[in-house]
């Protein structure tokens, strides 16, 4: 059975995870070869999903708290440094 589009929007984030059981891919792949709005959907929401996904690494950099604080004092410093 192939999923109509508000299967394919309920569970597209299940798709993306992977969290759909193997035997309903093929319905998928099905109505994505025949349904451009759900295809461009996914693609979209994959790249939010990517995003999102990718931003914990990339915004939170292994960095101490010791070290923001000495970029803080170095930064505190170089504006006094201006002001001489
Ligand atoms: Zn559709």
């Amino acid at each position: 059975m192939m999923p109509s589009c508000k299967n394919i929007a309920e569970h597209s984030s299940d798709y993306l995870d992977r969290n759909l059981p193997w035997w309903k891919h093929p319905g998928y792949w099905l109505h994505f070869a025949i349904c451009v709005n759900c295809r461009r959907y996914v693609k979209q929401l994959k790249l939010t999903i990517g995003t999102i996904g990718k931003s914990p690494d990339a915004t939170i950099p292994s960095i101490s708290t010791e070290e923001i604080q000495a970029i803080v004092e170095k930064m505190k410093q170089s504006t006094k440094n201006k002001d001489c």
